[in-house]
């Protein structure tokens, strides 16, 4: 890697830990030049995953956006930032196993069911909003299966 303060590129690794489940590494550096302590954050590079949206565009998966709709959703509730990480992950986690493509409807379906496991306003909240339903029938069915609990 190159060093950010003296631009060598002889370092050593330092320290070196798993993050976001395993699936990055997240390596402490020394520049062997100048002693600069560094960070480097690196992801396994996977295999492209795109979502089909119901209008028929097909866009690629992004992560970012369901952390987005989980906060949303579960603004003001007990439901903290790693939380949301972790419920965003095992989505990305439980979809990818399905195949390389993926509808917007079940992605919306993956983050409810792991949403309600953490705290069911917030799920309530999201299918609310959530846009990839059919129809109302199938709000009220989600809405039915949460409220049973
Ligand atoms: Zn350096």
């Amino acid at each position: 890697m190159r060093c950010p303060a003296c631009a060598s590129l002889d370092d050593k690794v330092v320290d070196s830990r798993t993050a976001d489940d395993g699936s990055a590494v997240r390596r402490r550096r020394e520049c062997l030049a100048c002693s600069t302590r560094y960070t480097t954050f690196e992801r396994l590079e996977e295999a492209p995953l795109v979502v089909m949206k119901s209008s028929g565009d097909e866009v690629p998966f992004d992560r970012a956006k369901i952390v987005a709709g989980i906060a949303l959703a579960a603004k003001g509730r007990p439901v903290d930032g790693l939380a949301i990480e972790a419920i965003a992950a095992d989505v990305e986690e439980t979809v990818r196993i399905e195949g390389s493509q993926v509808t917007s409807e079940r992605i919306g379906r993956a983050v409810l069911e792991a949403l309600a496991r953490v705290d069911g306003v917030s799920a309530l909240r999201f299918a609310s909003v959530y846009k990839g339903f059919d129809d109302l029938a199938d709000f009220e069915r989600e809405i039915g299966l949460l409220t049973k609990n």
